[in-house]
């Protein structure tokens, strides 16, 4: 069963050729891009790709997960429960955490037991969440730990940067909207998207990165070659590939931020068809040199 599921990672990009990093950065082209027109909306995950709060959310989903599939009886090992559940949640991860809770509940179902109602996982998940964090939220609202230690690196530089070459910043998250919105503000990021800041809401039918890429495509009548998406998530980078954007992936160390890019990440979203790697926004001017290259 484990090995099925490896491959529910639909790679999309087969091969991709040599690539190469932009001269004494840690740029990694993977896709040349030459754009014809500048970029004139960024649209950025929040998790992992900006934001550092909730770091760590996946060793707290993935073992709640395990836990529930051991307790409907089945044979296979935690190990091989926990690569399965990996995958899926890696998978699902830029989508709202619902979807993750409702393919839970279908995997529970699917070995004979009886799940609950997906949100019920979906609150579980959340206290235990909300128990590593609810300290770092405190330290950040306190003051006693500044913003800058719970974001990826140089987050504020890119975010100006941006702005100064006339770029729109949105903000588009899996997590709850009211989250997403508190910490975006406790992290001095309200600012830089004003009020282009979305997550998941209670009917989660009505929201998704899709939808909000769509929104801006449609209200601004802009073809999808303006865009750039940000994120280290499978959905985003997918969905702005989907549009005709450029995918930027952010294969960012969130434990260590160490400046390396996290090679699972990396992978993975060169394998959904991420056109330029980096590790966080040390080097996004250059990134942004080199975008803009041959643009008046
Ligand atoms: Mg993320």
């Amino acid at each position: 069963m484990s090995v099925a599921h490896e491959e529910d990672y639909q790679r999309r990009v087969a091969e991709t050729g040599p690539t190469r990093f932009l001269p004494g950065t840690s740029v990694e082209i993977v896709r040349e891009v030459t754009l014809a027109a500048p970029p004139r909306f960024a649209v950025f995950d929040f998790d992992g790709t900006l934001s550092l709060v909730r770091e760590g959310w996946p060793d707290v989903m993935i073992p709640m997960m395990v836990e529930e599939l051991t307790a409907t009886g089945t044979s296979e090992s935690p190990g091989d429960l926990t690569k399965l559940v990996r995958n899926f949640v890696m998978q699902l991860n830029g989508k709202q955490t619902i979807y993750q809770m409702i393919r839970l509940a279908e995997e529970i179902k699917a070995r004979g037991g009886s799940p609950r109602d997906p949100l019920a996982y979906k609150e579980r998940y959340h206290e235990l969440l909300m128990q590593r964090i609810a300290s770092r939220r405190d330290a950040l609202r306190s003051g006693a730990t500044r913003p800058q230690e719970l974001l990826v690196p140089h987050t504020y530089e890119a975010l100006a940067i941006l702005k100064e070459r006339g770029v729109e910043l949105y903000l588009a998250s899996g997590t709850d909207e009211n989250y997403v919105r508190e910490e975006a503000d406790i992290l001095g990021l309200a600012p830089y998207f004003g009020r282009h800041i979305y997550g998941a809401i209670a009917d989660h039918r009505k929201f998704s990165k899709q939808m909000v890429i769509e929104r801006i495509l449609r209200e601004n009548q802009v073809e999808g070659g303006r865009l750039l998406g940000l994120g280290d998530g499978y959905v985003e980078i997918d969905n702005i590939k989907g549009a005709g954007g450029t995918a930027i992936a952010v294969a960012s160390d969130e434990a260590g931020r160490s400046g390396k890019p996290d090679q699972w990440k990396r992978d993975r979203l060169i394998g959904v068809g991420a056109d330029i790697v980096i590790p966080d926004f040390r080097d996004f001017a250059a990134v942004c040199d080199y975008l803009w290259r041959d643009l008046a």
